[in-house]
């Protein structure tokens, strides 16, 4: 999964992408960059690391255009290297253009070998790139024709944004498998992954980019246009999940009502259990757990102490210090787990491995049952639309059944959400269209066999 960020006709651009990449950082930690529409024409700088490591103060003295697209990486296809890192930059027949996607293209693959059979010379290893060469080699009279024509060719996940001379823009794919927010500062456009990211550079959320919908500005105006449409939208349940930050709003409400929600039905899901306390596995369980107590009536206390600064990036090169990791991510705090029945919520199970350590270290701090709930349904099938879900053979839940899951994580009691319940919690009892393959193998759109291919021999 990634996070991207762009802004228009900003002297301040490229600080306020900054900004905007910084609060989108939870999306992607392996790499940074931006590109501005600059004086010289297009420049771009892409690093490894956090958006603070890749970034310099002195850098924004000299490094500032009209407008400037970002992108922070975790990356799901291609290794994680700085030849991958985006914005990608490419100068073509239409000229000058820098790139930044989020999602996953499930006919990459194809595609990348049928351009490399006609000469095509790649430089990354990225599925992104894919959209560059067909770009150059079928273009139209503009950019944004050109973007038009092409994207019907890709299958897939993405949300994209193409910095060129004088324009901005924007698209989504047509089933709307991933984000894109609108906003509004000044007489700027914003274009971000997330909604937070246009409120904390002090914007307003216009809307969501629709699905199938490309949205140009140039000259300070903007255009609209759909360039397809799919027979069903289907946006990626597993953001309100897991993936998008508490204070992003998604068809109207937080992403931390929804997760409250999902606390609330799990309680209504598992009435008559006995318990001395409920909490959450940090961050997104504990609104789980908030919510799980409201419901319930039954204490919430937090039993682990969180280390902030551990990340995605804490070295783990030998197993000494492999040992230590679960430790130093979540210390129990042992007052409030000696002697207890606690109910643990967390998001979601995928190998199992971070329950089964979280649970041991409980349990060792004197915890006298483990009630473990799991806020959506086990997931049986690979993501190919950019979450990081292993092959099929690695998860947990195509392995052993809930009472195998059970005894490998070595709770007292497990359970998870319905799917019909979580539904009812992300889509506020009114939305109803979400991608939910990887707990119901019902993919909304086509997955190549040849893709399918690659993720399972991963
Ligand atoms: P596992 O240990 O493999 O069962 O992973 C489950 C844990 O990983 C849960 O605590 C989730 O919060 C977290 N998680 C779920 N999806 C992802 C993802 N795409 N990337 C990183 N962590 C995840």
């Amino acid at each position: 999964m990634c996070g991207i960020f762009g802004i228009s006709d900003n002297k301040d651009s490229s600080k306020l992408t900054y900004v905007g990449l910084f609060t989108l950082q939870h999306r992607g930690q392996e790499s940074a960059g931006m590109a501005i529409d600059s004086k010289n024409g297009i420049q771009y700088y892409n690093g490894m690391g956090l958006v603070s490591e890749v970034f310099s103060n002195d850098m924004f003295q000299s490094f500032r255009g009209s407008s400037a697209i970002g992108h922070v990486r975790y990356s799901t296809t291609g290794s994680s290297n700085v030849n991958n890192a985006q914005p990608l930059f490419f100068n073509s027949y239409l000229g000058q253009t820098a790139i930044a996607h989020n999602g996953n293209l499930t006919n990459a693959d194809a595609l990348r070998a049928k351009l490399q059979k006609q000469g095509a010379i790649f430089q990354t290893s990225t599925d992104s790139e894919v959209i560059i060469h067909l770009m150059a080699k079928y273009h139209g009279r503009t950019i944004e024709d050109t973007i038009a024509d092409n994207l019907h060719k890709l299958e897939g996940a993405y949300s994209f944004l193409f910095l060129a001379p004088g324009k901005l823009i924007g698209a989504r794919d047509p089933n709307g498998i991933r984000t894109l927010f609108l906003g509004k500062l000044g007489k700027s456009y914003i274009l971000s992954s997330e909604t937070c990211a246009i409120e904390v550079v002090g914007g307003k959320v216009v809307r969501e980019v629709e699905p199938g919908e490309i949205v140009v500005i140039e000259k300070g105006k903007i255009k609209f246009k759909k360039f397809a449409k799919a027979k069903e939208t289907a946006r990626c349940v597993f953001e309100q999940v897991y993936f998008a930050r508490p204070d992003s709003v998604f068809s109207g409400r937080t992403v931390q009502s929804a997760r409250y929600d999902i606390g609330r039905l799990l309680a209504k899901e598992i009435k008559n259990v006995k318990a001395d306390i409920v909490s959450g596995v940090p961050d997104s369980g504990t609104a789980y757990a908030l919510g799980f107590s409201e419901e319930s009536g039954l204490p919430y206390k937090t039993v682990f102490m969180r280390n902030r600064y551990t990340g995605r990036s804490f070295i783990q090169p030998d197993q000494k210090l492999r040992e230590f990791t679960a430790h130093l991510k979540l210390a129990p705090i042992r007052d409030a787990i000696k002697g207890k029945t606690i109910i643990l919520i967390d998001d979601s199970l995928v190998r199992g491995t971070t329950s089964k350590k979280i649970i041991g270290n409980l349990k060792k701090a004197g915890a006298k049952k483990i009630i473990m709930l799991i806020g959506s349904p086990p997931i049986t099938n690979s993501c190919y639309y950019g979450i990081d879900t292993p092959t099929r053979k690695e998860l947990i839940a195509t392995k052993l059944k809930i009472e195998g899951i059970r005894k490998f994580i070595n709770a007292d009691a497990l359970h998870y959400l319905s799917l019909e319940n979580l539904i009812k919690a992300c889509g506020y009892g009114k939305d109803k269209d979400f991608c939910t393959a990887c707990f119901t193998g019902k993919y909304p759109t086509k997955v190549s066999k040849l893709q399918t291919k690659t993720v399972n021999d991963k």
